[in-house]
């Protein structure tokens, strides 16, 4: 486990997971100096409730992302471009991630559940499942491999990175949980920030407390607090 945190990159399939599974978590962090970066698959431009036109989804879901991170103090957010819904484990998206892995130098990178939530079903969506595969084979050992992927190194000089530790978000068997109290007002004015998602919802924050006030519970923290929840493992260097 590495001894100091100075930056994180948190990877995931659409605009809005991260502020779903670990908004609270990050405004911690950008507020204890942490950098933070976001690198999000798709544009997420098979969502939405309304009839927005589709061709106007990806350029609305984006806006929403970049505003959201920017509540929790995320400023550095990369799109991938991938197609929502139909995203699966490939080399070019095993080399996308990669890619951010080694610009960004993280010493912990969160990232999606490769492995099915057969308790929370929709945290297993596919898109959710093949980016948490692929950002974990960028993880180990794509980024740390210099001959992984070699014109990363030769064309952009990105020279290989160790990632000595990953947070998954959505995991069947989380270990770890993050005290969220603090910044839940935060997390809840992220999740509005994703408008074309969130607005049709009676009680946003309601819904959001009681779901941290379970994690919580799980996670045995006092009654009244609110944890956003995950799966810790060392990753060797
Ligand atoms: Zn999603």
């Amino acid at each position: 486990m590495p001894d100091q945190i100075e930056r994180v990159l948190v990877v995931a399939a659409h605009p809005d997971d991260i502020d779903f599974g670990a908004a609270g978590t990050v405004a911690g962090w950008t507020a204890g100096g942490v950098e933070v970066a976001y690198c999000i698959a798709t544009y997420g431009d098979a969502g939405g409730f309304d009839d927005t036109p589709r061709e106007q989804m990806p350029v609305l879901r984006e806006a929403e992302q970049r505003a959201a991170a920017k509540v929790v103090g995320v400023d550095d957010v990369t799109f991938l471009g991938y197609p929502d819904g139909a995203v699966t484990v490939t080399l070019d998206l095993r080399r996308d991630i990669a890619r951010q892995i080694r610009r960004v130098r993280p010493q912990r990178v969160l990232l999606p559940s490769p492995e099915r939530n057969w308790v929370r079903v929709p945290a297993s969506h596919p898109d959710h499942l093949a980016v948490g595969e692929a950002a974990m084979c960028a993880v180990y050992p794509d980024a740390r491999n210099p001959f992984a992927f070699p014109e990363l190194l030769a064309d952009e000089g990105l020279d290989a990175w160790s990632v000595p530790e990953v947070w998954v978000m959505g995991a069947p068997h989380p270990d770890h949980y993050v005290d969220v109290t603090d910044t839940f007002e935060l997390k809840v004015a992220a999740l509005q920030a994703h408008v074309t998602q969130t607005a049709h919802f009676d009680d946003l924050p309601g819904r959001v407390r009681g779901q941290l006030a379970a994690n919580a519970a799980a996670g045995g923290l006092p009654e009244g607090r609110l944890a956003e929840m995950y799966r810790v493992a060392g990753v060797p260097i």
